[in-house]
């Protein structure tokens, strides 16, 4: 196959962090709520376990908060330089409820998002990954903690 495919891009579009091909949700469309995060066992391309444990996905429960937080930050900032901030009307109010409204609409696509995320931090990009084995997650191996390439060349 031609090409790696580039970090970001991978992860916005939530492909498997070992191949960056596979699809890691079933449905493509974050917005069919009652698929929204269903996701096969295992990538459909290398065969990459997506729940590496039990639970696994509880943790990004704080990443999609971090995402929520950094949201916010950068729309109070662009409010702020197109609309600004007055004490004497409603401005703030109004970015208030827009931006809550905003996260609202984008909440399937952030959860989404921070599976992706938090998977990557896991698992790294493989380019042999049609004759490698897929990672299994491994306490005793010391692999998982050693980032093996940097996932932004
Ligand atoms: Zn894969």
């Amino acid at each position: 196959m031609a090409g790696k495919p580039g970090f970001f891009w991978s992860l916005l579009t939530q492909k498997c962090p070992h191949c960056r091909r596979g699809d890691m949700f079933s449905n493509p469309n974050p917005w069919n709520l009652k698929e929204m995060t269903k996701m096969p066992a295992h990538c459909p391309v290398c065969g990459q376990l997506f729940e590496l444990e039990v639970g696994f996905w509880y943790g990004t429960a704080y990443v999609s908060y971090l995402l929520t937080v950094i949201f916010s930050g950068l729309s109070f900032g662009l409010w702020w330089l197109t609309i600004g901030f007055s004490l004497e009307d409603k401005r703030f109010f109004w970015w208030l409820g827009i931006n809550g409204f905003l996260l609202l609409v984008l909440q399937p696509w952030i959860m989404r998002l921070s599976r992706a995320m938090y998977l990557y931090f896991f698992v790294s990009y493989d380019e042999h990954f049609e004759s490698s084995p897929p990672k299994t997650f491994d306490y005793s191996s010391e692999d998982y903690f050693l980032k093996k390439e940097d996932p932004l060349k």
